[in-house]
């Protein structure tokens, strides 16, 4: 049986070892270390992402002991050459091959979150049936992004034994779930002298052998965290003294979905959690609501979000309640460029791709590479956001998910062509 690749064998490991959003300290020192020791330049901790610009960053406590098991001994651990600047879950790596031969700057985004989903037991889930199932129950790597990241580090590892023209940066990105981690490292400045972006992501629809250069329908998404404040009482003495936080928050959770629907455009509003309270005779004082608006526009999102908080705000004032809304999530919509994409369908038929598809249509799922693009664009510089086709064992975000990894090495070799192809010109 031939070696297994860079790209699978990194990604059984890192599907193994699956670290949630700001948490991938494992993930990130490891992927840092070895695009060091290819000569690469590595930037992290506060010189890669901006700490203040983190929407819904874990606990403290949740960090640390995240941070300790990688700062360990044993298969969690880290690279300790980069440990140190990550902690407290500064979790972003942007690594540079300068050739120092003209050319342009072009960067590939690479996610590196899984997802707080167990992973499926049954034998025939094909991690499971390898050896290869998440070591950490709670956690796993449910939509490829093990995967993206196998990939960078073999690109990394080609495009250093034979460099191309420019330079070539790739962007290990923590936090992709919830559209947390890409807006807090634009701040950073990390894509400001980027002349071509590329987002590239497994599955999404698309069949083994099958290549999307770009796709539409990436929509505007906002994550709220709903705090109620209400006032604690006893349920049958004094429930006149009580402010229920709790009904508040069971209200808000039919009300937010008064908000209308907006003619020619696609628009969602989910609640996805409701907790309050905490034994049958104390009236609650304190409830929380997870709840999200998804829209075709960034001002129809907006919009929508403003009608749910009227609805927040109704709803707990009807039960004498206050409400503290906090976005924890955000993402904004973007548009590839043509010229881009071009490039990368070009580089997938030179490269026999079965399947070219020029643009496809994502349907209303959401991806914060868009903050990436958008700043790339502000300053003149293109970009595309592709998909690399893959038969999935499940459904994204499920346990049952997994990649096909038999398109990893196909990958690999059309986002290498398509680096080759956007640095020489
Ligand atoms: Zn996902
Ligand atoms: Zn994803």
């Amino acid at each position: 049986m031939a070696a297994m690749s860079t790209a699978v064998t990194w990604r059984r490991d890192l599907h193994a070892h699956p670290e949630v959003g700001f948490t991938e300290f494992r993930t990130a020192s490891r992927a840092a270390g070895r695009l060091a020791d290819l000569g690469w330049d590595i930037r992290t901790g506060t010189d890669a992402i901006d700490p203040a610009a983190r929407l819904g960053p874990p606990d403290d406590d949740v960090l640390e002991a995240a941070f300790t098991a990688a700062a360990g001994d044993g298969s969690w651990a880290g690279d300790e050459r980069f440990l140190g600047a990550m902690r407290g879950g500064l979790t972003a790596v942007v690594a540079t091959l300068d050739t120092g031969r003209p050319g342009r700057h072009v960067a590939l985004r690479a996610d590196t979150d899984a997802l707080p989903i167990t992973e499926s037991a049954e034998p025939g889930h094909p991690p499971t049936a390898a050896g290869f199932r998440s070591t950490r129950e709670g956690a796993m790597h449910a939509c490829g992004h093990d995967g993206h990241v196998g990939m960078a580090v073999e690109l990394a590892e080609r495009l250093t034994a034979a460099p191309p023209d420019g330079r070539v940066t790739i962007l290990f990105q923590p936090a992709e779930e919830g559209g947390r981690g890409a807006a807090a490292m634009v701040p950073a400045g990390v894509v400001d002298d980027v002349d071509v972006l590329l987002a590239a992501h497994l599955g999404i629809g698309l069949h083994s052998g099958a290549v999307a250069a770009a796709v539409d329908g990436l929509l505007a998404n906002t994550k709220y965290r709903a705090t109620f404040h209400g006032r604690a009482a006893h349920a049958a003495m004094a429930p006149h003294e009580g402010r229920s936080a709790l009904l508040a928050a069971a209200a808000a959770t039919l009300a937010v979905h008064t908000a209308p629907p907006f003619p020619g455009h696609e628009t969602r509003v989910a609640v996805g959690a409701l907790h309050g309270g905490t034994v049958s005779n104390i009236v609650p004082d304190r409830a929380t609501v997870l709840l999200e608006t998804r829209a075709d526009d960034g001002a129809v999102n907006d919009e929508v979000g403003s009608r749910v908080r009227a609805a927040l705000e109704g709803a707990a004032a009807t039960y004498g309640c206050t409400v503290d809304v906090e976005p924890i999530g955000s993402v904004t919509t973007a548009t590839g460029d043509p010229s881009v994409s071009e490039a990368v369908a070009r580089a997938a038929r030179e490269g026999g791709v079965d399947v070219v598809v020029p643009t496809a249509d994502l349907g209303v799922a959401s991806d914060d590479a868009t903050a990436f693009m958008r700043r790339v664009q502000s300053h003149g510089g293109v970009a595309t956001y592709l998909a690399i086709g893959s038969d999935l064992a499940g459904p994204h975000h499920t346990p049952g998910f997994d990649v096909d990894e038999a398109v990893l090495g196909p990958g690999v070799d059309l986002l290498e062509r398509a680096v080759r192809a956007l640095t020489a010109r």
